[in-house]
């Protein structure tokens, strides 16, 4: 039955991974690359959090500055009129002093407002500058520790990635109700599909009864061992 050729290839696909990982695990890189991995991540949440903030400020300054320069083109336009004015009309002369006066309160509590901002804004963008070199070394150290653990993980033996593109081309061809009875065996069996050997049960070892065995042979149909549940699967391949 094809069905159990390839459940049997995905269970042995299973294991191999589970091996993979049991090792992967193993190599004392992967807990360094993990904590590096995750301090970048937190690194570059840290920066794009610094950007908007010196991106705000940075706004915040503009807006300032354009009041700035608003209030000073007023004032030097009336400052002209004052050199102009009617210097007979006390009244028009009066009026423009005390714009004029007014003007240079306001600019000056404006000038402070950029110098308080300024400092600010500079602090900020030579955080960022530090923050993205440290982000940098830490990339660099990443990729340096990786390739090691890379070659580390060559070692192992087990190409995984083949592996797991094989296990999921098998599970689209298998039936849905074989894999779900697979999956419910698996979570308490390492073997959910078990070999028969010798006329016996390769999970419990129990001898099969020849019905069982005559109808796991045929293949028509799934067959389960009656003592551990297991699902029975004959290789053709091993027949003599
Ligand atoms: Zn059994």
């Amino acid at each position: 039955m094809e069905q159990l050729d390839y459940l049997w290839r995905y269970q042995e696909i299973e294991d191999m991974l589970d091996r993979y990982n049991k090792e992967r695990k193993k190599i004392p890189l992967s807990v360094q690359l993990n904590k590096l991995k995750k301090d970048i991540l937190d690194k570059q949440e840290a920066i794009s959090e610094m950007g908007k903030l010196v991106k705000e400020k940075n706004e915040a300054y503009k807006q300032i500055r354009g009041r700035y320069e608003t209030l000073s083109k007023e004032f030097y336009g009336d400052k002209e009129r004052l050199s102009s004015a009617n210097k007979s009309d006390s009244n028009e002369l009066k009026e423009l002093n005390a714009k004029a006066g007014s003007y240079i309160n306001d600019l000056t509590a404006i000038r402070s407002d950029l110098q308080a901002l300024k400092p600010d804004i500079d602090r900020l963008d030579a955080d960022l500058i530090k923050a993205r070199n440290e982000l940098k070394q830490m990339s660099e150290e990443y990729n340096q520790l990786k390739k090691q653990y890379e070659a580390q993980i060559k070692e192992i033996g087990i190409s995984a990635d083949e592996l797991r593109k094989e296990k999921q081309e098998l599970k689209a061809r298998i039936d849905k109700e074989l894999m779900d009875k697979y999956q419910m065996l698996r979570k308490h069996k390492q073997m959910a599909i078990a070999l028969v050997d010798k006329d016996k049960c390769s999970g419990c070892n129990m001898s099969l009864p020849s019905a069982i065995l005559t109808a796991v042979k045929e293949g028509k149909k799934i067959i389960e061992c009656e003592n551990c549940g297991r699902i029975l699967y004959y290789n053709k391949k091993d027949e003599k």
